[in-house]
């Protein structure tokens, strides 16, 4: 096992502490809904409208876009970060996005709520270096084939910096899987709740790359015992410039917000009466 001071104590924040500091949220269960990259202010602003619509909590929305080809679109860059937050305010909703590389870090940490570290970035220590000197909370993307060690060894990299405000996010690994883009690793969930306080959320849109099976998977991530969802949604799918096959539609979106309210509701009637019983003795 690596070395570990602050990723296996009591040192990270949850999330209730992290929503109500930083995201001046007073919820448990963080939401993340947007698409995969901005690409229009009309864009981000009509998806923001129906996100708002719904139970999601934060928008997120890609302006710097890690794509495996050179000639795919890239993000619009600085101009995307500018209408996100823009978005953002009109539509009082924090807001997520991705940072790639480190000299970027000062603009994106202007505009937006939480910095995303995407999968191929998990083990960019000097990034995760920088990032540990804010406080702004850190959505920490598991890398591609990384183990649950080298996963929390990155988060440790940002705790030693002294920002306490990370979120794990299990976003899918390789395997030999063919109807997938990813294979989802729920166990991962109760294991890092059995091992450390770090909050931790599911992003099955990456998870499995397919969009008529999120709505399940996020239910079922739900039920492993996650504290939050990240999924991908776009106004008009079949066009989206990244990442279409696992955009959710406007009404997907809606099915899986109707879904994942009544399943929270069923988990705290039940840990109430867990608790309740307890109580008595019984
Ligand atoms: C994303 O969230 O758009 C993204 C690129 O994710 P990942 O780093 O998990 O591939
Ligand atoms: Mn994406």
């Amino acid at each position: 096992m690596i070395e570990y001071k602050f990723a296996l104590s009591e040192y990270p924040n949850d999330l209730q502490t992290i929503c109500r500091n930083e995201l001046k949220l007073d919820d448990d269960f963080l939401f993340i809904a947007g698409p995969c990259c901005i690409e229009s202010e009309q864009q981000i602003e009509e998806i923001a409208k129906y996100v708002k619509k719904t139970n999601a909590n934060v928008l997120r929305g890609g302006a710097f876009k890690p794509r495996t080809s050179p000639y795919s679109f890239q993000g619009l860059g600085k101009e995307g970060l500018e209408w996100l937050s823009i978005i953002s305010k009109e539509f009082n909703i924090p807001v997520i996005t991705e940072i790639l590389d480190v000299r970027d870090i000062e603009i994106v940490a202007k505009h937006v709520d939480i910095l995303q570290v995407g999968a191929r970035n998990m083990q960019n220590f000097p990034l995760l270096k920088e990032l540990g000197k804010l406080s702004k909370p850190i959505l920490l993307k598991r890398g591609l084939s990384a183990t649950i060690e080298e996963w929390l060894g990155s988060a440790e990299y940002i705790f030693c910096g002294g920002n306490r405000n990370v979120i794990l996010c299990e976003r899918g690994i390789r395997t030999f899987s063919d109807y997938t883009r990813n294979t989802l690793d729920l166990s991962v969930v109760p294991i890092i709740k059995n091992l450390c306080k770090i909050p931790i959320i599911v992003d099955p849109s990456h998870g499995t790359g397919v969009s008529n099976i999120i709505e399940n998977m996020c239910l079922s991530a739900i039920m492993a015992g996650c504290d939050g969802i990240m999924i991908e949604v776009h106004n008009n799918p079949q066009i989206a410039l990244s990442d279409k096959d696992q955009a959710l539609t406007f009404e997907q979106l809606s099915s899986l917000d109707r879904s994942v309210s009544d399943l929270l509701v069923y988990k705290r009637r039940r840990k109430e009466n867990f608790e309740n019983r307890n109580y008595r003795g019984n």
